[in-house]
């Protein structure tokens, strides 16, 4: 039961991944959530830092595809301005979500990370698949109510993830 939620990596950022790491287990594509995993929930601008890590990314090889849940115009304006594909209103966790991105990045599932900041979303749809997971601490705290609620909980899986040491518990 707790082991869907377990994400194979816990990390304080995304740019933290070690993408060497991902190229050597046989990762070719990345599927990367946007709001507070690439940029904080309510700003507009992607920062530098940013930039420069998605092309340590390009420059490792691998490929990138934005999936979202957001619908909105700012989510599709941020992935022109960086220039990488996206995926909006996704519906993650379900299935289509993952199948759509690894569609766009040519990738199987063995092949496909997930990187994102959410447990029941990103993680738990990542899982499912079979896909390495990627769970990073939120950017900002300013989130949305329905995913406040879901925070409250996420906090007590996370709390008995790290009691069975099924996640570092000096991360978040
Ligand atoms: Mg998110």
């Amino acid at each position: 039961m707790l082991r869907r939620f377990a994400p194979n990596e816990y990390l304080a950022s995304a740019i933290e991944v070690d993408l060497q790491a991902l190229k050597a287990r046989g990762i070719e594509g990345l599927i990367v959530d946007l709001d507070n995993t690439l940029v904080p929930r309510y700003e507009d601008e992607p920062s530098e830092e940013l930039k420069g890590w998605l092309q340590e990314v390009a420059r490792a090889g691998l490929r990138v595809c934005i999936v979202s849940n957001n619908w909105t115009s700012r989510v599709a304006a941020i992935a022109s301005e960086l220039g990488v594909s996206i995926v909006k209103g996704a519906g993650k966790p379900l299935a289509k979500a993952f199948r759509q991105g690894m569609r766009i990045l040519g990738t199987r599932p063995a092949e496909t990370a997930v990187i994102g900041d959410q447990l029941f979303t990103d993680v738990l749809g990542g899982n499912r698949l079979g896909l390495y997971t990627v769970l990073v601490v939120p950017l900002s705290d300013k989130e949305m109510l329905h995913t406040r609620v879901l925070r409250k909980l996420e906090c007590r899986v996370l709390d008995a993830l790290a009691k069975r040491r099924m996640i570092s518990s000096d991360v978040g």
